[in-house]
């Protein structure tokens, strides 16, 4: 943790080393003492503090400087740091001054120059200031501080990252605190930087202003460059398919990189409890699934890159990555495990609203902002219904909207009794939404009923739609074969007529999960055909290593 500061400012370079000496050679375990020699200098050195988050429980001015006197310092100084003890130092003429001060500026004590002995002058007084000082000190945050407000699709964006891969960090809605006296000289200690919202406050002082996930990705030491060029085998998505592919590989010898767009974990990530997986009898949320199999990767030794995959190329033996910061990376077997994403809603002021009140899946990080508000569900899978749940722990009333007249073709049966059970979740079915209403932010939705053919006008103050997902995988187009969803076709589906694909040149057919390059596998969701549960994503992301096994042995 760090130490408290005890501040010293004069104008007198003998004097202010002397009360430096004096102060570190008795407070120096407990403090950090820092000296300052201008009023106007040690000004900008509290608000860069505050920025920081340090604790300041001590000011102590000389009198006499020019520009600004020390009682008009310690007033402005009081502005920025409130709780620090503020106290004067004094020449004999100027006692009358400090004792008015004392009265008119609030300051807590005066010294007298010179204060020698200080044992006797100096260190009783400020042992009782710093007791008392201690005794309401609450010590601050000292991770990230994130900056921004709740409907700002820019804000969502970065604490969602943040929280999905597992950042601790605290959130400061500069909107919803605007009364709160800290968070106002926070603000002004940032001065015209805090309108550049999001800003991200580092406890080592640094600070990004407009701040976009792959910067602070950097900062906080997600690596988003390979550290070498050449891999046994890369994965593209860090879903439960890329990481059990990772740990497989990686645990059997194999140097093994996993590059990840968003946070690892993907869907299952976004989770709010995983009932069916097997060996958590009593379910286990997506977050702390991926959080154990991130640890596990790393154990085996698996780099894990934050980056996006944005082209693959073949060249003889080596399959080579592209990624969007126009790295490469190059390979002997290439794993595709980049999953599914939503479907897009169609209705008027959806996109516009995206981020503001409307959001695509899970939500984790906004559950907690919904205490006591009306919120939408849109969509009738499990996916819906876990959400749903996650909602009505916090929320007046969760409203799942669904096409359909029930729940019992798309949704578990425990999912569904759970539901039924849960007192504030209502069930709307025949419904669909026709239109998102909101200036800056969702407020209303109108929804459609197709057994009476009426819109419905209600209030919302968010919405979640889990309508399904497709895969995207356009920019693999012109490397490996799909269906015509997108889904990346492998094995037995590639053979037509006992024929194997097209420029298929091996004297064997492609295995289980190849896809029709050798050496390019495709396991989990975006795979044509497979089942869309975590378990057996992760069982595609090991067999599949059995297969890279092979084609090594022969490349
Ligand atoms: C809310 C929710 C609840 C669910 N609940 C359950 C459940 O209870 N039980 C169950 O069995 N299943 C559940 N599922 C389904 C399960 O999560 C998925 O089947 C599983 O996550 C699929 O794993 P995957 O690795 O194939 O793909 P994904 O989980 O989709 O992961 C793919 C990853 O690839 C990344 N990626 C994509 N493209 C790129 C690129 N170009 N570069 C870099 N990275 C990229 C994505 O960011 C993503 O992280 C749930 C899904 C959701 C959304």
């Amino acid at each position: 943790m760090a130490k408290p500061i005890l501040l010293s400012v004069d104008d007198d370079s003998d004097v202010l080393r002397a009360i430096e000496r004096d102060l570190r050679a008795q407070y120096g375990a407990e403090y950090r003492v820092i000296g300052s020699d201008s009023p106007m200098g040690a000004l900008e050195l509290l608000k860069q503090l505050k920025v920081r988050n340090d604790g300041v429980a001590l000011v102590l001015a000389d009198q006499r400087m020019p520009h600004m006197d020390g009682v008009g310092f310690l007033q402005e100084a009081r502005q920025i740091y409130p709780e620090a003890k503020r106290a004067l130092l004094t020449a004999y003429a100027d006692t009358n001054a400090a004792i008015s001060a004392i009265n008119q500026a609030n300051i807590d004590y005066f010294f007298m120059k010179p204060w020698d002995p200080p044992a006797e002058h100096l260190y009783p007084q400020l042992n009782d200031l710093l007791d008392d000082w201690q005794a309401s000190y609450r010590p601050a945050f000292e991770g990230i501080r994130v900056l921004g407000t709740r409907w700002s699709p820019q804000s969502y964006e970065l604490r969602d990252f943040l929280a999905r891969n597992h950042v601790p960090y605290q959130w400061i809605d500069v909107e919803l605190s605007a009364n709160d006296p800290e968070t106002k000289r926070l603000l002004e200690a940032l001065g015209p930087e805090s309108a550049s919202l999001p800003v991200v406050l580092f406890p080592d002082g640094t600070k990004l202003l407009e701040s976009v996930p792959a910067d602070v990705a950097q900062k906080v030491g997600l690596r988003t460059r390979a550290q070498t060029d050449f891999y046994d085998l890369a994965i593209i998505g860090g879903g439960p398919a890329g990481l059990a592919a990772a740990v497989y590989g990686a645990s059997e010898g194999l140097h093994t990189m996993m590059v990840e767009r968003e946070a690892p974990g993907g869907q299952a990530g976004m989770s709010s409890r995983i009932e069916n997986y097997l060996g958590f009898p009593a379910g286990l949320s997506g977050g702390d699934l991926a959080r154990r199999a991130m640890v596990q990767a790393q154990r085996f030794g698996v780099e894990i890159l934050s980056q996006e995959a944005v082209g693959v190329r073949t060249e003889g033996p080596y399959r080579i990555i592209k990624f969007a910061d126009n790295n490469e990376i190059s390979c002997h077997a290439l794993m595709i495990a980049t999953g599914v994403q939503w479907r897009r809603l169609e209705a008027p002021g959806i996109d516009r609203l995206q981020g503001a009140g409307i959001y695509y899946g899970g939500g984790a990080t906004e559950a907690l902002s919904c205490k006591g508000e009306i919120i939408y569900v849109v969509g009738g899978a499990n996916s819906a219904g876990q959400a749903a749940m996650n909602f009505a722990k916090y929320a007046e009333r969760v409203v799942i909207l669904v096409r359909g007249d029930s729940l019992s073709s798309t949704m578990s049966q425990y999912l569904i009794d759970q539901i039924k059970e849960t007192p504030n979740i209502q069930l709307w079915t025949h419904a669909s939404v026709a239109e998102a209403h909101g200036e800056t932010h969702l407020e209303e939705i109108s929804v459609l009923c197709s057994d009476t053919s009426k819109v419905e006008r209600v209030p919302a103050n968010a919405m979640f739609i889990f309508i399904g997902a497709l895969p995207r995988t356009d920019w693999l187009a012109s490397v490996v074969e799909r269906d015509e969803r997108g889904f990346i076709l492998t094995g037995p589906d590639l053979i037509r007529d006992g024929q194997r694909p097209k420029g298929w040149a091996l004297e064997r057919d492609p295995f289980l999960l190849e896809t029709n390059i050798p050496g390019i596998f495709a396991v989990g969701d975006v795979r044509h055909g497979s089942v869309k549960r975590v378990a057996s994503g992760v069982g595609e992301g090991s067999v599949a290593v059995q297969f890279i096994h092979q084609y090594l042995s022969k490349v």
